[in-house]
């Protein structure tokens, strides 16, 4: 073969340049066994074409060849050398590598270089080798790997890169990791829909990079989920004044389209040095999910007593699965009385759990993590269509008994609830207006246009709706506005305190039960006293303007067999009379 330096043709040339972006060399090697240094002869094939295409810092006193050597790193050629000492000593007929030049604007390109060698007589090697230009392959390669490390909505890191980089950090080295979570995130989706959404979270992404700045990675592991993993040498204090700085900079008001959105985040924080990375993230987890637990918009740091709670509120979980499976909930009934007359107006449902091992567990306790799990739906419907039968039933003797059932707002969200309540009235054939559900102004807080959707329609159908546990929210008095109501209860720790031994208190607290009734009787609605203990407490009540009455001074939750016996002994007022007494005026 003839190695040439002369100029290839314009049009092989224009080929080369076009497309083939690659150098052909040809080299003739001895290996010497005595002498220090092989004795190599190269020439490249193509020089005036891979000049063109490979514009390396050219030095007038070199070949383009010594000038290629030299664009390659310290590492690049002393990586080329051992690559060809291997291949001569294990007779290879074929390497190759990849490795990064320097052309002269200072611009890096990336080469592969491949290697064909054939020892043609013992120590004497015939190579001939090809460089290419594999930038644009190397760059896709580096996008997707960078795509496989980062979310693609906001650019962040995401989960993939955190287990990465926690798995190259050293052992011994403490790290802080803080996993956020905003809180009612669902809503904004749910509301004003996943563009809005998205924006959301871009715009809050970027307000956690401008917090955390060099003193960690910003994370997101989905959803509305971050997490940010402390610089290694991050103090404890540090960590937690920066997960202060998150939370106070995500309460910022956000305008979004026009909309300003108020989002606030829980925090857990959690601490390494010999973790595995999923522990880590769990455990931070774990104390994000106390956070919520705790009433959200709060820092938690993670304890190992908080890690036996979980567990075991995972255990709960999985018996309460079972056991709304096997109808193992069932409904005690409080009495709803007449102050007046102390007659019995209806019964309010209360959700009760009889666990075989754990025994009677309170509402308060699983009804959070059903609404948590989604559980409420299908257990809110079974004990809606016990209420509806099990009134049915004593209506035979109560004609006009109404029955009460608390909802929670999860419930409500769900676009089918009105529907699924009218069809169970219609299979228990209980009239509408003799169910009550009880809704809580944290419905409010949810602000969407989904729930009031349902509860109009509960409303247009004849259900009768309470506002349950009045005057314990942000937003008492904007919920009397917004809900189509029949009747309130006032929350059990105004009538509580109305009898409290400091007079100014009580005398404060009497006010403002007069308050809410007076507000109540402008806006027609019955309002209820809740917790009445002692019968001081139900005479206050009724002196201050309130209609009926529960409590364990007036009657205990009774189970349904109990109910049957008080039934028997009771007089039930009539409904009707009641309300027409009173001048209510329900919408028909
Ligand atoms: P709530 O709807 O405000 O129910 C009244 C709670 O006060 C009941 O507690 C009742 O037993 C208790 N109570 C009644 N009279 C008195 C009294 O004189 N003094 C005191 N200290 N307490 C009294 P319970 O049954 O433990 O229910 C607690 C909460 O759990 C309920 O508050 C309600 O928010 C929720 N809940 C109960 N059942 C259900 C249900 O089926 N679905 C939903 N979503 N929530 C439920
Ligand atoms: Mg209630
Ligand atoms: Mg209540």
């Amino acid at each position: 073969m003839e190695l040439s330096n002369s100029r290839p043709p314009d049009s092989l040339t224009a080929y080369v340049l076009d497309n083939v972006r690659c150098l052909i060399w040809h080299a003739y090697v001895f290996i010497s066994s005595e002498e220090k240094n092989n004795s190599w002869k190269i020439k490249i094939l193509n020089e005036a074409a891979a000049q063109c295409w490979l514009p390396i810092k050219r030095h007038p006193e070199n070949s383009f060849l010594q000038d290629l050597y030299l664009a390659c790193s310290p590492l690049a050629q002393a990586q080329g050398e051992v690559m060809f000492t291997e291949a001569f000593q294990h007779k290879k007929k074929r390497c190759g590598r990849q490795f990064p030049m320097t052309l002269a604007d200072g611009s890096e390109i990336w080469i592969h270089e491949d290697v064909h060698l054939e020892e043609v007589q013992p120590d004497h090697w015939h190579i001939v080798g090809v460089l290419t230009d594999v930038t644009t392959h190397k760059l896709s390669e580096e996008r997707l790997l960078y795509l496989a490390h980062h979310d693609s909505l906001t650019q962040l890191p995401n989960r993939g890169y955190l287990f990465e980089v926690l798995a190259k950090a050293p052992s011994q080295s403490m790290r802080y990791l803080l996993y956020l979570d905003l809180d009612n995130f669902k809503v904004i989706n749910d509301t004003l829909g996943h563009p809005i959404g998205d924006l959301v979270l871009f715009h809050l992404s970027n307000r956690l990079r401008s917090v955390v700045g060099m003193s960690g990675d910003v994370v997101r592991l989905g959803g509305d989920e971050f997490t940010v993993l402390l610089r290694p040498d991050a103090s404890k204090t540090e960590a937690q004044e920066l997960a202060e700085s998150l939370l106070q900079q995500i309460r910022q008001p956000l305008i979004v389209e026009g909309q300003t959105l108020y989002l606030s985040t829980s925090i857990g924080i959690a601490a390494t040095t010999d973790l595995d990375a999923p522990s880590l993230l769990r455990n931070a987890d774990i104390a994000m999910y106390a956070a919520k637990y705790q009433g959200k918009n709060r820092i938690v740091a993670f304890d190992s007593e908080m890690e036996r709670a979980v567990r075991s509120r995972f255990e709960l979980e999985g018996e309460l699965r079972k056991a709304i499976d096997k109808d193992g909930i069932g409904l005690v009934y409080q009495p709803i009385l007449r102050l007046d007359s102390r007659k019995l107006i209806g019964l309010e449902g209360l959700a009760r759990w009889s666990h075989p091992t754990l025994g009677m567990i309170p509402p308060d306790q699983f009804i959070p993590i059903a609404e948590e799990t989604g559980l409420i739906i299908p257990l809110g419907l079974r004990l809606l269509k016990q209420a509806c039968q099990q009134a049915v039933h004593w209506r035979r003797q109560h004609p006009d008994l109404v029955v009460g059932l608390n909802v929670s707002v999860v419930q409500l969200m769900e676009e089918t609830f009105a529907q699924d309540v009218i069809r169970i009235l219609e299979e228990t054939g209980l009239p509408s207006e003799k169910l009550t559900l009880e809704v809580t102004e944290s419905i409010l807080a949810e602000g969407c246009d989904p729930v009031l959707r349902q509860l109009w329609l509960l409303y247009e159908a004849g259900v009768s709706l309470v506002l349950d546990d009045f005057g314990t929210g942000y937003s008492s008095f904007s919920a009397l506005s917004e809900l189509p109501l029949h009747a309130l209860k006032i929350d059990r720790t105004f009538l509580a305190r109305a009898i409290d031994p400091s007079r100014a208190r009580a005398e404060r607290n009497k006010a403002l039960i007069r308050a809410i009734t007076s507000a109540a009787q402008v806006l027609d609605l019955i309002v209820i006293a809740e917790g009445i203990e002692a019968e001081q407490q139900a005479s206050l009540a009724e002196s201050l303007g309130c209609q009926l009455g529960q409590g364990y001074h007036l009657q205990r939750p009774l189970t349904p067999q109990a109910l049957n016996n008080y039934l028997g002994q009771v007089a039930s007022a009539s409904v009707q009379d009641f309300r027409e007494s009173l001048v209510f005026l329900r919408a028909a």
